[in-house]
């Protein structure tokens, strides 16, 4: 492993010299440089617009993996399928080497090169992020080292690529008897991609998100250089990574943290038709000390026969007074719980769950439960992916809306846009349920209002290709825009989670007072802004910019 120390921003007086030097550096930068001695490999890609210099620099590299210059539309794709952007090669790495080296030898071009590197998990993003515009696509699920190593104690934790996928860690770490402790819906996403957001879900009010539960991490830096960093080693870069939307390093390695797995799971839903009792007991609940392991919830509008849908997956608590309950025409709320348990364990979670719920004051004919192995809670919308799939509704635009809104104006919102703006929810869920920040790490990139109880609200709408009614893709988008025009108008303090700006003054609010910092540590770890095009904040330093 090769471990550098980069010189922390902070610790340099000035940074105009240090600009001035990597703008030299790459005017003086030889064009014949050759990132290795390989001989030459005849592209078969069709047009690409990189310089033939450069392009016979980069194919002459050799790798443990390889570069590939043609088959790229894969990697112009994504799950938001809205965003195609043609890279200029892909590389498949298989060690940390191979992506050093990439960045390293597009660092040394300097000014001469306008290429940008994008990581790509499992390109579940939604608008192009994990894409670049004639760059460099490294698939990080075929960097299969190290392989999964667990370690037992008073905090166990396993390392992973930052390529695995977080269902393939469900399984190894079971076989442990352990799991990881906070999770994101759906597990077939890379720890590379969630870390560089956040990762909730609804254990995020005890645990934080994901990047709440990480120990360590190996980042390639935009310089090539190989760091590892942790809350005691170069924590700047630690922090920055985390929540970093893939600006400062790509991630190698991560270090989670696990606990005991449970084996079983009570999983409860009840009905609101009361916001504000909704919203209570949901407080409530990520409050108290003693409660559910999870706590989410989802408004649903206008929906006729909803509880006999249920039943296909949930008992109704009282079958004969769930049969008297209609949900057509009505805004209501779901509160969706569950409650972790082992058969073997003390013979009470029966009487644990009815004491919790005697305290809430949901709707008592629509109490519906189910018992289910954990991996297949865990893996819950993995089953809803199949039988998509297998519709063709699964790779169709995917125009999602998430954010986050304080608390105090939660009510507001809720008031405005269940009903008015969002007349129904037959295109997909939308998640509403509160987090408690006070248990979140301050120190991470990622972005959040500033209140210590926020809301997360998920509009996961499908658009169908062909519709012109309320699936259709630019309903959605202006559906989309009017939430964000309303809580932009009455300044609603929210912000975007998996965040999607236009223009540099978007970005900027976004950040906020957090801004500065963002653009020091991106000045730091990849000051020719080489990664992550395709979240659009950092224009490629090349010849052109420079001062
Ligand atoms: P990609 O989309 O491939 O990449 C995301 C970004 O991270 C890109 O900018 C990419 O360049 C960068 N990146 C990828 N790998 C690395 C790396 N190793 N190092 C540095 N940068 C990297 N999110 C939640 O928080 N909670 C949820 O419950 C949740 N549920 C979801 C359900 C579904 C069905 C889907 C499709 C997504 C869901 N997400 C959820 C969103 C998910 O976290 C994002 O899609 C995220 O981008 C992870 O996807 P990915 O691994 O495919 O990463």
């Amino acid at each position: 492993m090769i471990t550098a120390q980069p010189q922390s921003f902070f610790q340099q007086k000035n940074i105009a010299p240090r600009l001035i030097l990597v703008f030299v550096l790459g005017f003086t930068v030889n064009r014949e440089h050759l990132c290795s001695k390989q001989p030459f490999v005849t592209p078969t890609a069709s047009l690409h617009s990189v310089p033939s210099v450069i392009h016979s620099s980069l194919a002459k590299m050799s790798f443990d993996g390889n570069l590939s210059f043609d088959n790229l539309e894969h990697a112009a794709r994504d799950f938001g399928n809205r965003y195609h952007i043609m890279p200029y090669a892909v590389l498949y790495p298989k060690s940390v080497f191979d992506i050093s080296s990439i960045i390293k030898c597009i660092f040394h071009m300097g000014l001469t090169s306008e290429l940008t590197v994008a990581a790509r998990g499992r390109g579940h993003s939604l608008q192009g992020q994990a894409q670049a515009y004639q760059g460099v696509i490294i698939i990080m699920e075929s960097l299969q080292v190290p392989k999964m190593s667990f370690h037992n104690g008073k905090l166990p934790y396993v390392d992973v690529s930052a390529g695995e996928l977080w269902i393939n860690i469900l399984q190894e770490s079971l076989k442990q008897g352990l799991a990881p402790r906070s999770w994101t819906d759906y597990l077939h996403l890379t720890v590379g991609g969630t870390l560089s957001n956040a990762g909730v879900s609804g254990q995020a009010f005890r645990h934080g998100p994901q990047i709440n539960n990480v120990y360590e991490l190996k980042v390639v830096t935009g310089r090539g250089e190989v760091v590892t960093c942790s809350e005691d080693q170069n924590a700047d870069l630690f922090h920055a990574v985390l929540g970093g939307l893939g600006q400062f390093g790509i991630i190698s390695q991560a270090r989670i943290a696990l606990e005991a797995a449970p084996r079983k799971v009570k999983w409860i839903r009840a009905l609101y038709s009361d916001f504000s009792a909704f919203t209570k007991d949901q407080e409530h609940l990520i409050s108290s000390e003693k409660t559910f392991d999870y706590i989410e919830g989802f408004v649903i509008i206008n929906r006729t026969g909803l509880l006999n849908y249920w039943r296909s997956s949930f008992k109704p608590k009282d079958p004969v007074q769930a049969n008297q309950f209609s949900s057509e025409g009505k805004i209501l709320f779901c509160m969706e719980v569950a409650k972790y348990f082992n058969p073997e364990g003390p013979d009470n979670i029966d009487q644990e769950i009815d004491t919790l719920l005697s305290k809430l004051n949901y709707i008592k004919s629509t109490l519906f439960w189910s018992e289910v192995p954990y991996t297949d809670f865990l893996d819950r919308v993995h089953t809803s992916e199949i039988k998509l799939r297998e519709k063709g509704l699964w790779e169709v635009p995917h125009p999602w809306l998430n954010l986050l809104i304080p608390r105090s104006r939660i009510h507001e919102f809720a008031q405005e846009v269940f009903g008015n703006i969002v007349k129904d929810t037959s295109n997909g869920p939308v998640l509403i349920y509160p987090v408690n920040k006070s248990r979140w790490k301050t120190r991470t990139s990622m972005i959040t209002p500033d209140e210590d109880v926020l809301y997360l609200v998920a509009f996961l709408a499908s658009a169908m290709p062909s519709s012109r009614g309320k699936d259709d893709l630019e309903y959605i988008l202006s559906q989309n825009n009017r939430i964000l025009e309303f809580c932009e108008k009455n300044r609603l303090g929210i912000k975007q989670y998996l965040p999607h700006h236009n223009t540099k003054a978007e970005w900027k609010a976004h950040f906020g007072s957090h801004w500065e910092v963002f653009t020091k540590r991106k000045l730091t770890y990849d000051p020719l802004a080489i990664l992550a095009p395709g979240q659009k904040i950092f224009p490629r330093a090349n010849a052109s910019t420079r001062q």
